[in-house]
This record gives C-alpha cells, structure tokens and sequence, in this order.
C-alpha cells in the first residue's frame, strides 16, 4: 500500500536533530526542542498572520542551507520567517556571531527606550526585560538625546506610553485581524514612526483590550490595573465563562491580590503569546469571583519573574553531581527528567573534574 504520512524534513538546531513538517520556520521548529535552543522573538506571535521579521531578535546562522544545497546562507536570517529545508543546519545559541548580534539588537532597541521598569506596569512579565537581561550588554554607548513623544488619553481601557514603543507591529495585527475595520497602522517612518494617533480610533471595538496582551513591553497597559500592584506580588488564576461574544473564548487569567481580581487578561502559553483571545467585557467588566467558573492556579512560565521561588519539581539526581560526572560520560546518560516534550542536548561530554 502507497505510504501516505507526508514526508518530514530533518532540521539540526544547535546539535540537535528534529522533523518537522515543509513550511515550518526555523523558530518553531527551534521551539519543538525547546526552551534552551529557540531563538528569542519581540515581534512574531504565532496566532497573528503577518508577525515576525521586525525586531531582529531571532536572527540565526544557517551553515548549510539543506541536503541538496549544503552552502552555507552569507548572513544571518530571521529565524521567525525562513522556512526549513530538508538537511538544513542552523547555529543559535552555540555560535558566536549570533550572541554578539543579538547583543546589537538589545542595545539598539534600547536607543530611544525610557528607563521606566521601576515604575512600569509591565515589569515582571516584559519581554524587553527578558531579552535586555539574557542577550544584553549591560552597557549602552548612545550618548544622544532619546526620542519623546507627547502624552496621548486613548480612552479609559488602556494606557498609552508610546516613548515605551518598540515598533514591533504587533498590535497594528491585532486591531486589524481581530477588530472589523482597519484604523489601525504604524505613522510615519524611521524615527518618527508611531503608532499612536490610529490606535485611538480601535479602541471603542470589543476585542481592542487584547493589543495589551500583545503587547512585548509596557507600550500598552491596562488602565483599570495601573500602578495597583507589582505583578509578582499577584496570584494568576485560571478560569472561565460562557461569553456571548462569538469570538471570545471566555478563558482567562484572574490575576488576585487576597480576594480582589485586580486584573484579567488573556491566557498566555509558554511562550508567552495568546491563542484564545477575550473580549474587552471580559477583561475590564468581570472582576469579581462569581462572574467566573475557577479553575485552578495557573502555570506560569519558568523564566517568569512570578515564578521565582515557586518549585513545583526538581528534578535533582540521587547523588552529588561530582559522583555523577565520574560515572556518566555524557549528559544523555543523566538520569535528569526534562519538561514534557523537550529533548536533551546530544554530544555534550560532562567533565569528569565539574564541581
Ligand atoms: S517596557 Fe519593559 S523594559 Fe521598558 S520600562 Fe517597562 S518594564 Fe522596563
Ligand atoms: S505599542 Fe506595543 S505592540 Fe504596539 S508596536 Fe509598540 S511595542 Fe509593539
């Protein structure tokens, strides 16, 4: 009988080997292995068409374009939008060039960005912070003067900081995928871009709160949540609610301090991206415990500075690790558990004198 399973392409990512389907990017194939091989992203988002290609967070080494054609490509590409090829090799974590480009892009959106975490609702959960943090300098050589841009009221749902903008365009493709016309667009170019004056005019729709979510840093924040509380000091809970809304999905975060919802958004996955987006009833009209059906504490991602002193399982060999260097060779003989569905790094040799 004729195989009929359609035929997978073989992609090594940092050593590590995975199938996946033809059309797949480099970045979520990176993802199928996880978190300790794919590349960072401030503009792609997986549930909005059109994202990605941007913020130059992702850029990659392919050293051999496929098994056909194993030459190397000259630059560095977007991860988030060049698709796989059978027999492709791409470098990310384990390449130089990468990490020192990558630090080049940290500071270069740094250039015009206010230094606000301290009073930024976005703190905490900041995915500007995350990158700053991981792939940054520490230091930045820009001696100008940083762009401003002037305050502006976009009604009473959501906060407006446009000096904060990173011009990731995700929330141009939100009002404009989820919201029923399109008044929604970046302003101008290079360093006057903005995309201030039409987000004004998406606000009144329904589903406008979900450019919050969207949102990689504090450029847009939940007015009625606004300097109430450190997120870390909140508790994230996971509930839901049969909306009459067609598009919305009811499911959603209580984010609590003691019995006050102080805040709902949407439910983000490990990679902290939407995939059911909610209605703005939802998200600013229901705050209180009867208004939900609850459904637990919800799982906050690992990185997340909400986590932090949070165990839920350690994964820790029996014995001390100098005993266990001596006697596995290699990291895949390591009785460690990773998380579900990622897979361990092959090749990598444990020295036996590690401390
Ligand atoms: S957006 Fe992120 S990096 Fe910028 S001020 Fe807010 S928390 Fe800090
Ligand atoms: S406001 Fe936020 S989501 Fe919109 S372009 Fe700026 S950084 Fe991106």
């Amino acid at each position: 009988m004729e195989n009929t399973a359609p035929q997978l392409f073989k992609v090594t990512i940092d050593n590590i080997e995975v199938e996946v389907a033809p059309g797949t990017t480099i970045l979520q194939a990176a993802r199928q292995i996880g978190h300790h091989v794919a590349p960072p992203a401030m503009c792609y988002y997986t549930s909005l068409k059109g994202t990605g290609g941007k913020c130059r967070a992702c850029l990659v080494k392919v050293t051999a374009g496929s098994a056909k054609d194993p030459r190397p490509m000259p630059k560095l590409v977007p991860s988030c939008i060049t698709t796989v090829q059978d027999g492709m090799i791409v470098e990310n974590t384990v390449n130089e060039q990468v990490l020192e480009t990558r630090k080049g892009v940290v500071e270069f959106l740094l250039i015009n960005h206010p230094l606000d975490c301290p009073i930024c609702d976005q703190a905490g959960e900041c995915h500007l912070q995350d990158f700053a943090f991981e792939h940054g300098r520490g230091t930045q050589r820009y001696e100008e003067e940083r762009r401003t841009f002037e305050r502006e009221d976009i009604g009473p749902y959501i906060q407006l900081h446009m000096n904060r903008c990173i011009l990731c365009y995700r929330c141009v493709f939100t009002a404009d995928q989820l919201t029923n016309k399109r008044v929604h667009g970046v302003l101008n170019r290079g360093d006057h871009a903005e995309i201030s004056t039409y987000i004004s005019k998406a606000i009144d729709n329904d589903f406008s709160g979900n450019m919050i979510d969207v949102c990689p840093v504090g450029a847009l924040t939940d007015k009625t949540f606004r300097f109430k509380q450190r997120v870390w000091f909140t508790k994230p809970v996971t509930a839901h609610r049969d909306c009459e809304h067609e598009k919305c999905s009811g499911k959603v975060t209580l984010w609590y301090k003691g019995e006050d919802v102080l805040r709902v958004t949407g439910r983000k996955n490990e990679w902290g991206e939407v995939t059911e987006f909610i209605c703005n009833t939802c998200r600013f009209d229901k705050k209180k415990t009867s208004d939900w059906v609850i459904e637990g504490p919800a799982k906050v991602s690992h990185h997340s500075v909400i986590s932090a002193n949070h165990y839920e399982k350690k994964a820790i060999p029996e014995f001390g690790f100098k005993q266990a260097a001596q006697q596995y060779k290699q990291i895949d003989d390591l009785p460690v558990q990773l998380p579900e569905g990622e897979k361990k790094p092959v090749g990598i040799v444990v020295r036996p004198d590690s401390k």
